[in-house]
């Protein structure tokens, strides 16, 4: 008899030990056809997998276990409901390995605790739930007796004619808003060409400024925004033309007390300084004797001069 539980797992494997006439391999190994599951098949219980019908507490530790949570169950028949059979499902709970009892109640086609759990009760409104409560089984056999049907149709017709307008005038609103399909359909094909056409514009716009995507349109709120936007550019130009300024202006403070403004004497050292640099240039480059340029550096005559060469 083979013994290595793994080679006999998938009862494909006949140990030379084995003849046809030994039968079954289940019976040539002395087990049952479902194994472990089988284990206490002596006292008419199979193990199966058991799943939560509903939401329950544990017993144990009051915690919820929820629909839908798999147990390994102990089941056995406890009884009979005229021919159907009462199965019982005994379970631990995974929190507290407290026991749990259910069986199945064929009479009301549903499961019932029997012990070591709570089921979670759920009830809401029918307002609540914003749904509709529909007549109960006898409130639906009474229908049938033509005798109640006689003694409540007063009571019905007053609550038609009570709801009759309110019907009347939903029917109108309806009829007068499809009542023209082929101009809701030309107004709706229309509006939705100028939309296209629109997105066709806006998409030739943004390609031609070379941006991948489409962009809204432009808001009062974005000229605001873009208005408060200052460029580096200009800020740094005006800082050389001041830092300019001050360089070609003298350090000393005016004595002379001349008439001429700060501005148009500032403007005119740097011309002088301009004069200057080209006459310096002029030298290198050979254009006049050195000793006449050293005296007439001073006198405005002498620049102007320098400046005619
Ligand atoms: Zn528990």
């Amino acid at each position: 008899m083979s013994s290595l539980a793994a080679a006999r797992a998938d009862n494909f494997y006949y140990p030379p030990e084995w003849d046809p006439s030994q039968g079954s391999l289940n019976k040539f190994h002395g087990q049952h056809a479902l194994r472990e599951r089988a284990r206490k098949i002596d006292q008419g219980i199979l193990i199966i997998r058991f799943e939560m019908p509903f939401h329950i507490w544990c017993g144990g530790c009051n915690s919820m276990i929820a629909k839908g949570v798999r147990f390994n169950a102990e089941k056995k028949q406890v009884g009979n409901y005229y021919s159907t059979k009462i199965w019982s499902f005994t379970m631990k709970s995974p929190c507290c390995k407290q026991e749990i009892v259910i069986q199945t109640d064929p009479k009301n086609c549903e499961y019932v605790i029997i012990s070591g759990a709570q089921k979670k009760v759920e009830e809401f409104d029918v307002e609540d739930a914003e749904t509709l409560e529909l007549p109960a089984d006898e409130e639906r056999g009474k229908l049938a007796d033509p005798f109640y049907r006689l003694e409540h149709q007063e009571e019905d017709l007053q609550k038609k004619k009570e709801a009759e307008p309110v019907l009347v005038r939903l029917q109108r609103v309806s009829d007068a808003r499809h009542s023209d399909d082929y101009a809701l359909n030309k107004a709706l094909r229309a509006k939705l060409r100028g939309q296209k056409k629109r997105v066709a514009e806006e998409e030739a716009g943004c390609r031609k400024m070379g941006l991948g995507i489409r962009l809204l349109p432009a808001t009062e709120e974005d000229a605001a925004a873009a208005s408060h936007v200052k460029f580096s550019s200009k800020f740094d130009r005006n800082r050389k033309d001041k830092r300019a300024m001050i360089k070609s202006a003298s350090i000393f403070s005016d004595a002379t007390g001349s008439s001429m403004s700060n501005k148009k004497r500032l403007e005119l050292e740097s011309k002088r300084r301009k004069i200057r640099a080209a006459a310096a240039s002029n030298l290198l480059a050979g254009g006049f004797k050195p000793s006449s340029w050293s005296q007439s550096t001073a006198s405005k005559g002498a620049s102007v001069a320098a400046r005619k060469i």
